[in-house]
């Protein structure tokens, strides 16, 4: 498909703003050409996406939330109307299949359905405190707040903050990831079709530069940032620094601990699923598989669902070219230093896309914890087996990680599924499920050096994270009998 989009613009005040800026090549990874451009804002963008965004904070802060809902309500039937498009957008821009799209598409709704909750879940915190007096709690909103963005869901995960951010009352702006900014170009023409206030919802794009100033904006009071820890703990850093609110979420290195007992073909179709969904390009990944005792029956069944993913029908590219070949080196890294390559997704090309960045599904045997790619996030359809001789060594291993987004077991034993729930440290767990998301109305967010700042980013835990709570303590009855807390 030769298809070009137009140039990316900036969206502040209810309008795409005239660029002018120096622009990067907006690529599609599954054939490699230029499908449009994405400016690289400065300052002076930043400067106004804050002014306009601060004009609309008072109107739409005050505005009841149950109004405020009305148009996520409006928002998620132009999502539902417009979902194949919006796929096929995540598709061209992202590389991941249409299937895949789909169902970030779906994630999105399911989003904006949470949102649509919020009233029911903030409201009715009163209580007679003491004889005569009440106390009431309201859940006001910050301000103006920004979200900063990955690449790896160029449509889900800005849908992790707009709708729950913005029904609460407070005023947004997006920083997309420069590699996916078309969605969110699509994004702010939907929130404004289903009545969004001008000025509410903003998009600047940029790289490096546009994150630092977010970080440093006087107008801005919470920063959320989801991407690669490295990223997430400078961003973390400089906002908190700045006394901002903030929560970044990072990177990841999920265990998966599969047990001699477990069911094999659930476990294989499982794990091959989880390691290759998204190319591997997923924080909720499967990237290392613990294997306990003897399993290698099991692992013959993985092998043999991987070897049915094929590059270009049921997975998609990966990002760019330089994530291919980083991908690529950890492999060959592995691989010289002993560990076995059972399933090998080493220079892939996929006919009629030879331009497209390609990497098979790849299976690493015997891979030791030593080893960078059994400690480093590879993020690539990769799954690495490392052996132990326990389900005690096996939890240690998973222990010994930086990160903590997720952890899996394999079992059909209740006391290890349990050991493995109590004892592993991470924030997302799974029993028997290789991408253990939790679902609205649980929140999504990991532990470790996979998160940083507290709440969660999506779900009721993300209410703490974008309000502020106010107290107010009331007594209109003088008469009422008193007491030392009266
Ligand atoms: P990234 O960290 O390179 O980029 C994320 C955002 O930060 C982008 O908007 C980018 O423009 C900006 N950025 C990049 N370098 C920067 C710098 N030096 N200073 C300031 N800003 C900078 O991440 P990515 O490659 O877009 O996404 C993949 C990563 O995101 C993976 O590590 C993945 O695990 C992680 N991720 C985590 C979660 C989670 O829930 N924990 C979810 C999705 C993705």
């Amino acid at each position: 498909m030769d298809t070009k989009y137009s140039e990316v613009k900036n969206y502040i005040g209810g309008k795409f703003t005239k660029n002018g800026h120096k622009t990067l090549d907006v690529i599609n990874p599954s054939d490699g050409k230029v499908i449009s451009t994405v400016p690289l804002s400065g300052m002076k963008d930043l400067d106004a996406a804050v002014k306009s965004a601060a004009e609309a904070f008072p109107k739409w802060s005050s505005t009841p939330v149950k109004e405020r809902v009305q148009v996520f309500y409006r928002y998620k039937t132009l999502l539902e109307k417009n979902l194949k498009e919006l796929a096929e957008l995540t598709q061209i821009e992202n590389g991941k299949t249409y299937d895949e799209s789909v169902a970030e598409v779906e994630k999105s709704i399911e989003l904006t359905e949470f949102a649509c909750s919020l009233p029911q879940l903030i409201g009715g915190e009163v209580l007679e405190v003491s004889s005569g007096v009440e106390c009431r709690i309201e859940h006001k909103p910050l301000g103006v707040v920004a979200s900063i963005a990955p690449f790896n869901f160029p449509h889900m995960v800005p849908h992790w903050t707009i709708p729950n951010a913005i029904a609460l009352g407070n005023c947004m702006i997006l920083k997309p990831s420069e590699h996916v900014p078309i969605s969110s170009n699509r994004i702010a023409e939907m929130l404004k079709e289903a009545g969004l206030p001008d000025g509410v919802f903003n998009v600047v794009n940029g790289d490096k530069e546009i994150v630092e100033a977010i970080c440093d904006h006087p107008g801005i009071a919470a920063v959320s940032f989801v991407g690669s820890t490295k990223v997430a703990k400078i961003v973390y850093k400089r906002a908190t620094s700045n006394l901002k609110r903030c929560l970044a979420l990072g990177g990841a290195k999920n265990h998966l601990i599969v047990l001699p007992d477990a069911h094999p073909d659930m476990t294989a179709n499982n794990v091959a699923a989880s390691m290759s969904g998204c190319a591997g390009q997923r924080c909720m990944a499967a990237s290392a598989m613990v294997g306990v005792g003897e399993i290698d029956d099991i692992v013959k069944k993985i092998c043999d669902e991987a070897k049915k993913i094929i590059a270009g029908k049921n997975l998609g590219s990966v990002i760019s070219k330089e994530a291919k070949e980083r991908i690529e080196r950890y492999i060959t890294e592995a691989e010289k230093l002993g560990a076995k390559v059972l399933v090998d997704g080493r220079n892939t090309v996929v006919t009629g896309k030879e331009g497209g960045f390609y990497v098979g599904p790849t299976v690493i045997d015997h891979v030791t914890p030593d080893m960078a790619i059994a400690k480093e996030e590879v993020f690539g359809p990769v799954l690495v087996i490392i052996r132990v001789k326990d389900l005690n060594e096996a939890v240690k291993l998973e222990n010994d990680s930086e990160y903590g987004n997720a952890a899996s077991v394999f079992t059909q034993s209740g006391s290890a599924a349990r050991y493995v729930m109590d004892h592993a440290s991470a924030g997302m767990i799974g029993v028997n499920i290789g991408v253990p998301v939790p679902r609205e109305p649980f929140s999504f967010g990991g532990w470790n050096e996979s998160k940083f700042g507290v709440c969660d980013i999506t779900g009721k835990s993300s209410i703490e994270f974008w309000t502020l709570q106010k107290k107010t303590t009331t007594k209109w009855n003088p008469e009422a009998k008193k007491n030392w807390m009266s």
